[in-house]
């Protein structure tokens, strides 16, 4: 009855938009296009897919091979380059491709309907607000312009170096040669002065997008760059997904930012993956920090990245001078232990003269560090070089091997008895600052509640007309802002971040410290009083001199030590259960296998430990909505050998109901 009907056909891998890692075969009278998507029979469900490539028609006529349904008239297929970078990320980092595919799609019908947006527009911007660049930013541009193909440079500038016009003259000869610009900013509403700046050079060039858009805007947007209407897309991480037709540069601000990285479902970099769809499509992508990602800055010393050292700020303003308290003293007789003489001496002189003060305290993360009063040391992990974390008030455990012990009642090294456990927050410095200075006003900005764009335009304008004298607020005041009018920056409690349970936490310590002391005396002179019990604490010496090289050289050599990144790769496999028990189970076995299978892997010539296992161990927030979480951290050697054992490891390991496993590749955060 049908014989020709396979010489009729187009037969097409079909990547179901499903919670699976297979694609599947489909037929259609239609020919159709690589990359495009269309609606197909799944199962009982009707569901999208998108055709990985054609096929050979199969030698017998298969009646169990479906028929797509309908396809997609109104978006643009995917390109070859983008569909490869999609399965790259799929693979590495283990998430359904299906699941990635769709993020470069509008949630639409697939009927056309819009009028197409008419494409002959000039490309305009105001080339008279362009700043004539210094002597460093022009050097810099230039040799990063000698690049057209694909190369990762990174600018290391100090705060207020003029990094932002640094990328808008390179974005300028992007356009100019007819090609797109992204441009990923770590979250837009804490950013807004860099967004400003870069809508009045690009006026009409410039599309922004981010969690605040709503789909209506993000709609326009996506059309308008998609028809090359707009060349400039300004976005926070999935900003990366916008299938830009002619892109041909990425810039990402402040590359060190943790909230490059998604942390649920697809857990991906966006840095990371932006180099590789840099690579794929044979562009640059630039880099830009005052602080960079310890692995970025080895890559650029190892030559890997090409590096632009921006020493001094745009128009040679000094940076702030930089005074450290010891609080340790203080601690042992008063209740204010977190406000030092100097400190409350030095705000007063400030808003006295008319000057304003931003006061920054430092916490986040839930998890608790035991910290001595008395002499400042923090309880660690004898495995791992570590903090341990308080739980349940009586223990500390090591979130990297669970070792565990009970919480000791006086302090090993000096014998006190004083522990600290919580930080405190910015609502208590803001009431004692009140009743200090009440004829000054405060404004607090803080992380717990996460400010609109509105409310951080209006919080920026109130700074700048001087409504407010006393700024208070958590690190992400640190990002970007650039106050001219603050003086005087506090660092309330600078360790705060030393003892997080991760091998960052130096790191993104002495990198906020930083970027902190950075707001200070934008506009030529400015101090900075940074008070810590922990005054010989790395991060602070080389804080006081603003010397993130010095901190570098140092904080990398204890890595090597410890095997942690960039000195190897890490994954976190996460487990979570509805049942204690059996998640508990489920991870042991999981980890015995994993254990198992890493045995061939630590054998060969050069091979120093291969394949590491370490855990399983309760995640730092065990329950969440009633589901109890798990852990193993899967150290590799390298890349290359971390890939093929994951490979292997999630062929075996056996599915559960109920039971999830999820891997995390380059985990920034153990919680
Ligand atoms: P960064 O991002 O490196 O911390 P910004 O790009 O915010 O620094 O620049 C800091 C300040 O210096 C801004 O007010 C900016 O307008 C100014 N600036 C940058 N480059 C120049 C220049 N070449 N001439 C004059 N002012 C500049
Ligand atoms: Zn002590
Ligand atoms: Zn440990």
């Amino acid at each position: 009855m049908s014989e020709n009907r396979s010489q009729t056909h187009f037969y097409y891998r079909v990547q179901p938009k499903a919670p699976v890692f297979k694609s599947f075969t489909y037929k259609s009278v239609l020919k159709l296009n690589k990359g495009q998507r269309v609606k197909i029979p799944f199962g009982k469900r009707k569901l999208n897919g998108f055709i990985l490539e054609e096929e050979p028609a199969p030698l017998m006529e298969d009646q169990k091979i479906k028929e797509i349904l309908d396809w997609d008239q109104n978006s643009i297929p995917l390109s070859e380059k983008r569909l490869n970078w999609m399965k790259w990320l799929s693979a590495y980092y283990h998430y359904p491709l299906g699941s990635i595919l769709d993020l470069s799609f509008l949630q639409e019908s697939f009927k056309k309907k819009d009028s197409p947006l008419k494409t002959d527009q000039v490309m305009t911007f105001q080339e008279s607000e362009l700043l004539k660049l210094n002597k460093e930013q022009e050097n810099c541009v230039n040799k990063i312009l000698q690049h057209p193909n694909f190369q990762t440079h990174l600018i290391h500038g100090v705060t207020g170096s003029g990094k932002t016009e640094i990328y808008i003259q390179l974005i300028a000869h992007a356009l100019k040669q007819n090609k797109q610009a992204l441009v990923l900013l770590p979250e837009i509403s804490l950013t807004p002065q860099i967004v400003q700046r870069l809508e009045k050079i690009f006026l009409n060039q410039i599309a922004l997008l981010h969690s605040q858009v709503r789909p209506a805007q993000k709609k326009q947007a996506w059309k308008s760059l998609l028809s090359g209407q707009k060349n400039l897309l300004v976005g926070t991480r999935s900003a990366l997904f916008c299938p830009l037709p002619r892109l041909g540069l990425i810039v990402i601000d402040e590359e060190h930012d943790s909230s490059f990285k998604q942390e649920d479902k697809f857990r991906y970099h966006a840095r990371d993956s932006a180099i590789v769809l840099a690579k794929e499509l044979d562009i640059p992508i630039v880099l830009g920090s005052a602080t960079p990602d310890f692995s970025s800055y080895k890559k650029a010393l190892d030559s890997s990245y090409k590096l632009y050292e921006l020493k001094q700020r745009a128009f040679k303003q000094s940076l702030p001078q930089v005074t450290v308290v010891d609080l340790k003293n203080k601690a042992e007789k008063s209740s204010y232990f977190w406000l030092s003489d100097l400190l409350l001496k030095k705000v007063g002189d400030t808003l006295n003269q008319g000057k304003q003060v931003a006061l920054f305290v430092n916490r986040r993360g839930q998890a608790t560090a035991l910290l001595c009063a008395s002499c400042g040391q923090a309880r660690k992990c004898l495995n791992c070089d570590i903090s341990l974390t308080l739980h349940r008030q009586d223990h500390l455990i090591c979130h990297y091997c669970s070792f565990l012990e009970k919480k000791p009642l006086r302090c090993p090294s000096c014998q006190s008895d004083r522990w600290i456990e919580k930080g405190f927050g910015t609502q208590k410095v803001e009431e004692e600052l009140k009743k200090l200075f009440p004829q000054f006003k405060t404004l607090r900005v803080d992380r717990d509640s996460v400010p609109t764009q509105e409310e951080m335009t209006n919080f920026i304008k109130q700074v700048e007309s001087n409504q407010v004298q006393i700024i208070i607020g958590t690190q992400m005041l640190s990002k970007g802002l650039n106050f001219p009018s603050i003086y005087l920056v506090g660092l309330i409690l600078a360790d705060m971040d030393f003892h997080l349970p991760d091998f960052r936490a130096e790191e993104r310590s002495f990198q906020t410290l930083l970027q902190m002391a950075g707001r200070a005396g934008r506009a030529g002179f400015g101090e900075v009083i940074l008070q810590t019990f922990n005054p010989q604490h790395s991060s602070i010496l080389f804080a006081e001199k603003h010397d993130y090289k010095g901190f570098f050289l140092n904080g990398i050599k204890s890595r090597e030590v410890w095997s942690y990144p960039p000195f190897s790769r890490l994954c976190l496999l996460r487990i979570d259960s509805l049942k204690e028990k059996e998640g508990r189970d489920f991870a042991r076995q999981t980890a015995k296998q994993a254990e198992k299978l890493a045995l061939p892997f630590q054998k060969g010539q050069k091979v120093k430990y291969g394949i590491q296992i370490l855990g399983p161990s309760p995640a730092p927030l065990v329950k969440i909505k009633n589901r109890y979480r798990f852990q193993i951290l899967i150290k590799g050697e390298n890349y290359r050998l971390l890939d093929q054992f994951l490979k292997k490891l999630f062929l075996e390991v056996p599915k559960r109901s109920f039971i999830q496993l999820k891997a995390d590749r380059d985990p920034s955060s153990m919680f």
